[in-house]
């Protein structure tokens, strides 16, 4: 099966369809999105280019790990976990063993890891922006970008890749 940006953007938003409704908490929950996905989340200590992983502790193949490194901010944990999560989902690679990073991994991986890692982002970005929802707060006028930010629980950085690549944006209308 080919994974390509829409299959992934898609399946973001059917799971959060699942779990929330028409009701989705902002930021998104992802104690519940986790636990959908049988995976526990903590935070541990780890090298300052990783922001997490996930792994099958004992080779449980069902059951799931989420770490996220304690060092990063809230906002960077929040991404990290929805980043995980499609590893998860994702057949295939969510059953091996990831150690990755969401900022550092691109740089020394293979083509392949780095196309995970991407679709990864990818998937992250809408479950925690979903265009629609990003949609209705433009449409309200809500586009104070710090409060966007607190709305969604992501960071200035991730928002405006949000709004202004991936969604075409104008900066204009955002910093007037
Ligand atoms: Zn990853």
């Amino acid at each position: 099966m080919t994974v390509n940006e829409d299959f992934i953007r898609d399946k973001a938003l059917k799971l959060l369809e699942n779990l929330f409704g028409s009701d989705i908490p902002l930021p998104v929950d992802l104690r519940i999105v986790s636990k959908a996905v049988n995976a526990y989340v903590y935070c541990a200590e780890m090298p300052v280019d990783v922001s997490g992983f996930v792994y099958p502790p004992d080779g449980d193949v069902d059951k799931f790990l989420i770490g996220v490194n304690s060092a990063k901010s809230r906002t960077h944990q929040h991404f990290t976990v929805a980043h995980e999560i499609w590893h998860i989902i994702n057949e295939g690679y969510g059953r091996m063993i990831t150690l990755s990073s969401v900022i550092n991994a691109v740089a020394n991986t293979s083509y392949n890891l780095r196309r995970f890692e991407r679709q990864a982002n990818i998937f992250a970005s809408e479950l925690l922006m979903p265009s629609f929802l990003i949609k209705y707060f433009v449409e309200k006028g809500l586009i104070n970008l710090p409060d966007l930010c607190k709305s969604f629980g992501v960071s200035a950085h991730v928002m405006e890749i949000r709004l202004f690549k991936e969604l075409g944006y104008s900066k204009n209308y955002f910093y007037s």
